[in-house]
């Protein structure tokens, strides 16, 4: 039994704090609203005020938070984490945040006395509840071995990426191939139609041909092929426009500090960028079909 510290109960964060302590780990839990708190303590953990109720004397800290400015503020800030935490403790950061500030955070940790990795994860929030994320880790080998026995109660898939913040960089190039191949999906099954050609066929000829793709084949954005598909279900999320507009923004922030080509990664976010105007963006991500068909 360890003594964890968990804060950022929302979508994702509640079900994996949920798990940790089902395991048999003392998971002490902090969020800022109440509500979440409420609902993780139903879970098997134990409520903390703050955050320093919820780091103290844990030996393992792990977090799911919005953004970078929110990691930023809740390890690094005075009053953070790093004030309230024992020396040697472990933190594992889980939220998908910008490369730069993965790194920057990783780095005054090891300065501060403490190990840290950055371990996104991919696998939605019924991945987070059902405790089968992936988890793409950044970091040093200790640490991240240290972290693994955690991150496979929460999950069925853990990588290690590479040095700190090589688990965004995973993550991030991963979503944005993604991104990518949807469009290009939307866009092939739509000029299909528009010459005569439909759906169905076109996907019998082009799954078993060079085209094929898992926006394709799993996840198909053409009603009717793949028959689980959000396509066949009105668009309902899914993954939402919104997050993967998300992640392909912090593709391009990350390529512009590497100066770094990616083209098509710029048109992607471009295209989910006017799903976002139209407030469309709590629509799933191949709903860029129905941006493509005029529909949307
Ligand atoms: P969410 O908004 O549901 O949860 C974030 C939680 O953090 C909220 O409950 C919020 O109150 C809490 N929080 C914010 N600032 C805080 C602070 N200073 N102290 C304590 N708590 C604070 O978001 P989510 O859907 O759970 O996503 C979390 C992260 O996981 C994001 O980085 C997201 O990109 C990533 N992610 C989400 C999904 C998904 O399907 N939802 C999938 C993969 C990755």
């Amino acid at each position: 039994m360890t003594k964890i510290g968990f804060i950022g109960l929302g979508n994702m964060g509640g079900g994996m704090a949920v798990n940790l302590a089902k395991a048999g780990h003392e998971v002490t839990a902090f969020d800022l609203s109440p509500e979440a708190v409420a609902k993780a303590v139903e879970g098997g953990c134990r409520a903390a005020d703050n955050l320093e109720a919820a780091v103290s004397g844990a030996d393992v800290i792990v977090s799911m938070l919005p953004a970078g400015k929110h990691v930023r503020m809740v390890y690094a800030k005075p009053g953070g984490v790093f004030g309230f935490a024992q020396k040697g403790a472990l933190m594992i950061d889980c939220s998908t945040i910008d490369v730069d500030s993965a790194r920057a955070v990783i780095s005054t940790a090891i300065d501060r006395g403490f190990e840290m990795i950055d371990a996104p994860v991919s696998g939605g929030v019924a991945g987070a509840a059902a405790g089968t994320l992936t988890f793409m880790c950044g970091g040093a080998a200790a640490s991240y071995n240290r972290a693994k026995p955690f991150l496979e109660i929460m999950g069925k898939n853990v990588f290690h990426a590479g040095d700190a913040g090589n688990g965004q960089v995973a993550k991030i190039c991963n979503n944005m191939l993604l991104g990518i191949h949807m469009i290009g999906t939307c866009e092939a099954f739509n000029l299909a139609k528009k010459l005569g050609l439909d759906a169905q066929t076109f996907y019998d000829i082009s799954s078993t041909a060079s085209g094929q793709n898992w926006s394709m084949t799993s996840y198909c954005p053409a009603p009717g092929p793949v028959p689980n598909a959000p396509s066949n279900n009105d668009y309902k999320a899914g993954f939402a426009a919104a997050m993967m507009l998300k992640d392909l923004r912090l593709a391009q922030a990350a390529a512009t500090s590497a100066k770094a080509a990616t083209p098509l990664g710029t048109q992607s976010e471009a295209i989910y960028s006017l799903m976002e105007a139209a407030g469309k963006d709590g629509l799933d991500f191949s709903a860029v079909m129905k941006l493509l068909e005029g529909s949307l």
